[in-house]
């Protein structure tokens, strides 16, 4: 493997498997999530200057006034969206700086990136690019709209937090399907929410308090 990609010293193998023990301690249980990233090398989608603090328990700057989430709220969406079986098609919505995309795409057959921020956009792709993850599907746009081309979804999972649930969203998921979406405003309490789409609607439920950047329309 590319040493850089390897990583050595505070961004190693071993640093990984920290990091992941320390996220069973947390409470994440589900053994294909800790494994996927304990695999995925997180410190190459953070600046170099931040890398030696990528498996740290922190979000961290991306820039564009955006964060890549700690690494406890990346385990444990991906453990809450796996959580009713196995997934074919994910919708992201809320590249980033891709290390949530890159550790969806060790457990689900496809993903549906979607990332309003151009600069962000393109970097991201390059560093899942650089992983050789040949499953994931990139937008450019307003993650308002989803990405209709290839809905429904078994899975959706939104990495801003919106004030209300966009309706779109809801009707791009399929009936079984789960989506997992922080929502409420900046700067004061955020719930993470569960939704499943049942025969006759849509089933709610309330899990943790989150804090996590706005959810912005229109492309930049
Ligand atoms: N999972 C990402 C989180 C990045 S922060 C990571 O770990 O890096 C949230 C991201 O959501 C930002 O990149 C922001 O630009 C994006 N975002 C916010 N509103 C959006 C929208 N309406 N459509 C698409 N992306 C959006």
């Amino acid at each position: 493997m590319d040493p850089h990609l390897q990583g050595i010293g505070m961004t190693s193998p071993r640093t990984r498997e920290r990091m992941t023990k320390r996220l069973s301690e947390q409470g994440i249980s589900n053994t294909r999530v800790l494994a996927a990233m304990r695999e995925i090398p997180r410190h190459i989608f953070v600046d170099e200057a931040l890398a030696s603090r990528a498996y740290e328990d922190s979000s961290l700057p991306i820039g564009y006034n955006q964060t890549i989430s700690q690494p406890y709220i990346v385990a444990k969406m991906t453990e809450l969206l796996l959580a009713s079986g196995p997934l074919t098609k994910v919708l992201e919505i809320g590249t980033g700086c891709g290390y949530q995309t890159a550790v969806l795409a060790k457990l689900v057959e496809h993903v549906y990136t979607v990332e309003r921020i151009l600069p962000l956009f393109k970097k991201a792709k390059d560093h899942l690019w650089d992983l050789k993850l040949k499953n994931i599907h990139y937008l450019y746009s307003d993650g308002s709209n989803g990405w209709q081309d290839h809905a429904p979804y078994d899975g959706i999972l939104v990495s801003a937090a919106p004030l209300e649930i966009p309706r779109t969203l809801l009707a791009q998921l399929a009936e079984g399907g789960v989506m997992i979406i922080p929502v409420g405003k900046q700067g004061s309490e955020q719930t993470l929410q569960r939704i499943t789409r049942t025969a006759d609607g849509y089933k709610t439920e309330l899990l943790e308090p989150v804090t996590f950047v706005p959810f912005v329309s229109g492309k930049e």
